[in-house]
């Protein structure tokens, strides 16, 4: 299955996307990754979302890459004694260890770390940020707060504290059994919320053991203070606008969205950019111009992948609104400004021979106007480093390990074949040849780069750049 775009589309699944069915015209409309929010899913859900995606991808065999979205420290306010109760700017409200029910003056917040945290002159937001608090005294037993913006409240509202270091995990309880389950499943990659501290994603690693890359969901004031760590210490990163737009005045999103963009390109490493993309379509069949420019700009900016959300998961139009993405991508990526876009800021090697052969193998096929560079790749990683150079032409990606091709469908521009590895030099160059021939990369008589690890087959040694050109029936010139 080959894609007309370089951007990688991730589609959440939810009622709306996860009857089998659905997936699979999902998939075949462009989406390369699903996402499984754990936050709304069972175990036992978990595992049949799995089971139909592999269906899917072993049915038109092609790499689909599965995101297991963990909840993440996520704080709820307790109950209240009515419905909901009224809370009015200038009030004081007060939260509390009592767990009787709350009323218009107070709530049970039934979370011992924020007692331990939490000082005066910190906001709380409440109700993903519709009410706003200042705290005006913080004791063991009891912080209080005086209402800025008040509003109607409900029994087990969330409750954001972006001033606020909390000395927690990373991962919940309920963390720690979905990870479990996910691992279990092989989900290809890990995302994990509310992430603090670049510390926080070295205890989750420990924990993931078989090889799933991590992805940080970047939502926290903390997280953006922590920047350089977080970036340095995950594989992959979502700019999580939602809640970020809830810790932060949604006005910083856009200029940190592109901060967040910048530095995971320069580190190699992918970046989704999610939420609210294409919002108005969870109810109506074609998106707002706003929203079309917002995906747009996310392309331009060369991110890896474009998530939808609540749009494939509960909307009414998930089909057209993946349709609506790959359309956007093309376009853009058609857009005469997009080159320049794409590389106005130079992202230059690292003095590492994989930078320097992935350095190389674009610079010649550019210059000798090649058709695609073709990666052999045990881990991923010399194909992740020719992707960070945004080559203006395809990336292929061989690979015997699923894992390996699964992990690669989120990232920008790689198009992964699974195959076994070359005994010979020969056999390596004639495969390369006939793989980029049979998929449609090439045509008799272009010419592919090759790159590999010689001795072939062992892992993380890349060393070899091979210029070959294809014959009429798809063989390497000469024999290889
Ligand atoms: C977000 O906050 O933007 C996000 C992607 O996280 P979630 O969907 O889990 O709220």
């Amino acid at each position: 299955m080959r894609r007309n775009r370089r951007v990688k589309l991730i589609a959440t699944l939810g009622p709306a996307s996860s009857p089998p069915e659905m997936m699979e015209r999902l998939f075949l409309a462009g989406v390369d990754v699903f996402r499984i929010n754990m936050s709304h899913s069972s175990h036992e859900l978990a595992r049949q979302l799995m089971f139909d995606v592999r269906s899917v991808s072993r049915k038109y065999g092609c790499p689909i890459g599965v995101l297991a979205d963990l909840q993440g420290p996520k704080f709820r306010l307790g109950t209240f004694a009515g419905e909901r109760v009224d809370v009015p700017e200038g009030s004081v409200f007060h939260f509390d260890r009592n767990e009787s029910a709350g009323s218009s003056s107070r709530v049970f917040l039934p979370h011992p770390q924020i007692f331990d945290g939490v000082e005066p002159g910190h906001t709380l937001l409440l109700d993903d940020g519709k009410i706003r608090m200042r705290v005006v005294e913080a004791r063991d037993d009891r912080i209080s707060a005086e209402v800025l913006v008040g509003g109607k409240l409900a029994s087990r509202k969330g409750i954001s504290l972006p001033d606020t270091l909390l000395r927690i995990s990373p991962l919940t309880e309920k963390d720690h059994a979905d990870l479990g389950c996910a691992l279990e499943l092989g989900a290809d990659w890990i995302a994990l919320s509310f992430v603090q501290r670049g510390d926080d994603v070295e205890e989750a690693r420990k924990l993931i053991t078989n090889g799933a890359a991590i992805m940080v969901k970047i939502e926290k004031p903390s997280a953006i203070d922590d920047l350089d760590a977080i970036i340095a210490a995950a594989d992959g990163f979502m700019v999580a606008r939602g809640d970020l737009g809830v810790e932060l005045p949604v006005e910083r999103v856009p200029g940190l969205q592109k901060r967040i963009t910048q530095a995971a390109r320069a580190a190699g490493k992918p970046v989704v950019v999610a939420t609210q993309m294409l919002e108005s379509m969870i109810t109506a069949p074609v998106p707002t111009r706003a929203e079309v420019s917002d995906v747009a700009t996310a392309v331009f900016d060369g991110a890896d992948a474009v998530m939808l959300s609540a749009e494939s998961a509960v909307g009414e139009y998930p089909v057209e609104a993946i349709q609506m993405m790959d359309r956007i991508a093309i376009q853009v990526e058609n857009d005469p400004s997009y080159a320049t876009l794409v590389h106005a800021t130079a992202i230059l090697p690292q003095p590492t021979s994989h930078d320097a052969i992935a350095a190389a193998a674009h610079a010649i096929a550019d210059t000798v106007k090649l058709a695609a560079i073709v990666c052999f790749t045990a881990t991923g990683s010399t194909a992740l480093r020719v992707a960070r150079e945004r080559p203006g032409l395809p990336v292929i990606g061989l690979t015997p390990v699923h894992a390996t091709a699964q992990r690669l469908a989120l990232v920008w521009g790689i198009h992964s074949i699974l195959t076994s590895d070359p005994d010979k030099l020969s056999d390596m160059v004639r495969k390369a040849c006939r793989l980029a021939f049979e998929n449609g990369f090439v045509r008799p008589g272009e010419g592919i780069l090759i790159t590999a690890g010689v001795p072939l087959g062992s892992p993380g040694t890349t060393n070899m750049i091979r210029i070959a050109y294809v014959d009429e029936n798809g063989d390497a010139v000469g024999g290889g």
